[in-house]
Order: structure tokens, then sequence, then C-alpha cells
């Protein structure tokens, strides 16, 4: 069997090899390193994929975050709410610009923030909203998008970990992940999705205007050569992490198949199971495309287990250990345990299996019957 890895990212490029090799090799010969035409070319080619208006490529997810609440004009104290259960780098940015970071708790079954948690947090301080779409899983965009109309708010999607996820809608329509709010965010990091083989981002929006904004503020705060105009920052994508992206984006949806199809074997063998709940997966929307498989792990000792698959080299591990709430750079006297009960319970019960585009049955058979030997 072959090596089982958390995220297999050597055999994934060792069957795209030639092409990226030439993709980059072509940089390196027209010397275009900086906003070479790659990097177009890869805007054009999501801007298409998402169907959204503009896409602003940026030099990492965290940054796509930061410009992107820069460009909405926010201001210190203004309060921003998002999930405790979720990748630090979300309420990093929040605080980074002096906002006012409000964290509220999740919804057990799709791990996304808690619709009546969201209602419940809003103040006359309130500007804004960040979804996440952990794990992979569109979060409910109609929900938050008529809360954020109720009240006015402007919305953020983070959706580092769901690029190519669709958003249901009532109407029976569907948007790609990130293209719903006023403005969405990824990450091109190597283990995402659509990852590149260093540091990447992006920003997405329909509004013209703020797209204009958004551009100049990754660019200095120019707008014109030498001309600052605001405070800006510097944040470019790489002409070689673009042509990596310009092969592996047309795959993103193969890859997001080939996720699901490992996630259908890893919830088919974990079926009944009484101490196991696995995610579930709809077979028709494509709302759910598996950056991780996370399972619950209840009534049942889940460390132990980890412990076990480790020991027979299955790599897995636990996202995220510690809820945002209770981490030292973000405790607020305002937090109550009680307003976190979802979070503070997924701390203890999650595990997140291998998950790529690589695994294959032998590997998904030998760590599923490693879990169900472990709980009986
Ligand atoms: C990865 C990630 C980010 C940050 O992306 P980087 O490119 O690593 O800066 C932000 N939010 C979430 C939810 C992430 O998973």
């Amino acid at each position: 069997m072959k090596k089982i890895q958390m995220v297999d990212l050597k055999s994934q490029y060792e069957k795209i090899k030639d092409t990226v090799n030439a993709s980059i090799q072509e940089v390196l010969d027209t010397n275009t390193y900086i906003n070479g035409p790659e990097v177009q070319k890869f805007q054009k080619n999501l801007e298409e994929y998402l169907g959204v208006k503009h896409v602003i490529p940026c030099a990492n997810g965290t940054d796509a975050l930061q410009i992107a609440m820069m460009g909405l004009g926010l201001k210190p104290g203004d309060e921003v709410i998002t999930a405790d259960f979720t990748f630090a780098a979300t309420v990093e940015t929040i605080a980074l610009l002096q906002l006012t970071p409000v964290l509220v708790d999740v919804d057990m079954y799709n791990m996304n923030i808690d619709i009546d948690a969201l209602r419940k947090a809003i103040t006359p301080k309130t500007k804004a909203i960040i979804p996440v779409h952990l794990f992979g899983r569109a979060t409910n965009m109609e929900a938050i998008m008529h809360i954020a109309n109720e009240h006015n708010l402007l919305v953020i999607e983070d959706n580092a970990q769901a690029i190519g996820a669709n958003c249901k809608f009532s109407d029976g329509s569907k948007r790609k992940a990130g293209t719903i709010g006023h403005v969405g965010a990824t990450s091109f990091f190597p283990s995402k999705n659509l990852g590149c083989y260093g540091d990447g981002g992006a920003i997405f929006t329909n509004d013209d205007a703020l797209a204009h904004t958004l551009r100049g503020i990754a660019n200095h705060g120019m707008y014109e050569r030498y001309h600052h105009d605001v405070v800006g920052v510097n944040s470019r994508l790489d002409s070689i992490q673009a042509a990596v992206l310009n092969v592996k984006l047309p795959m993103l949806d193969q890859y997001g198949k080939a996720r699901q199809d490992a996630a259908r074997k890893y919830s088919l063998a974990f079926e009944g199971h009484k101490n196991i709940v696995a995610p579930s997966i709809c077979d028709i929307c494509d709302c759910h495309v598996f950056h991780q498989y996370t399972l619950r792990i209840i009534g049942a000792d889940r460390n132990g287990l980890m412990q076990h698959l480790l020991d027979k080299g299955i790599p897995c591990a636990i996202y995220y250990p510690i809820p945002l709430h209770l981490q030292k750079a973000y405790l607020d006297v305002r937090y109550k345990e009680e307003d976190f009960p979802v979070t503070n319970q997924l701390v203890k019960e999650v595990l997140s299996l291998p998950m790529h585009t690589e695994l294959d049955d032998e590997q998904i058979k030998f760590i599923t019957d490693s879990v169900l030997e472990f709980l009986g």
C-alpha cells in the first residue's frame, strides 16, 4: 500500500508534472515574475469559473481577508461577527485592523456559523459578518444575506476552504461559495482545494467600484503610478504561482469529485456506527467539497482513537483543538462559556481523516478498518 498522507501533493503533482513544469518554464523564459500574463490569465479564468465579475489576486488568504475589510471602509471599534470554530486567520485580521471581533457559536450539523447565535450577536455597532465555509461545506448564505440586508451589514465570505462549492437557494438556484456576499476571500495555500506551490490568495466581488478600491489597496494604495491615495499593502500573486494555478483550475471540479468519492466511501463504512457522526454528502448540489473529512467521535475515546491511527501510520488531526474565544490573543470579558456550547463540544469530538485527491480504495479500507477496529 502506498504510504498514507494527510494531503498527498506529491502524487497529485506526478500526474500533472509535465504541464505544470512547462507552465512554470514559460514564466522563467519570459522573465515576467510579477504581474505577468499568467496572473491576468488566471484572474480571467477564475472569474469565469466562479461566475463573478472581479477576481483580485493577492499574496495569501489572510491578506485577502484583510484587504477586503480595508476596502469596505470598516473603522476601529466596528464590530465584526465571525465563527468561534475556524482557523485563526479570520479573527486575526479583524483584530489587526482594530475592529472588534465578535465570536459566535456554530451549528452542530454543518459546523458553520449558527444563524440564531449570529442574530443575537448583532448590536448597533455591528458592521460586518464573516461567515466561513468550514471544511469545504458551503454555509447558509441565503439566511446570512437576509440578516445582513435587514441590519444593513457587510458580508465577507471566508472561502479559503470551499472554493468550487455551491451555495443553494430556496428558489432552486445555486451560486459558487465566495461570490454571494459583498466580498469573498480565498487562499491558494498548497493544501487547500485549489492550491499552488507556495502562498497565494484572491478576493472576489461583483461590485465594480469596490474591485477598483481593492486592487489599489493590494498595490500600495496606488491607483496611478506613484500616487498613493490610501494606505495600502503589498500583496501580489507571483506569476510562478499563477502558472501552477492555471494548470490546476481546470482540474478543480474533477478534484472536488475525487474528494467527494473518498468521503462517500468513508461514510459508507461508518454508517450507523454508534460512536461516529460522519459528515453528510449531498449527491446533487456539490455544497460540500471536502477540504477536510471531519468525524465527530461520540461516547468513545477520541484522543485514544487518534493515537491508535497515528500508531498505524495513518495521519489524522484535530481541526480545531481550541475554540477561538479561549485563545489568549482573543479573550474578551463579554464572552460567556454558555454562549459556546457547540464549539466547546466539537473541540472534544472532532477528528479529521486523510483527505485529498489521490486516496485509493486500499488506503481508505485500511483507514476505515483501523477506525472500526479501535471503536469496536
Ligand atoms: C487557510 C485559511 C485562511 C488563510 O489562508 P492563508 O493563505 O494561509 O493566509 C483563512 N481562513 C481559513 C478558514 C483558512 O482555512
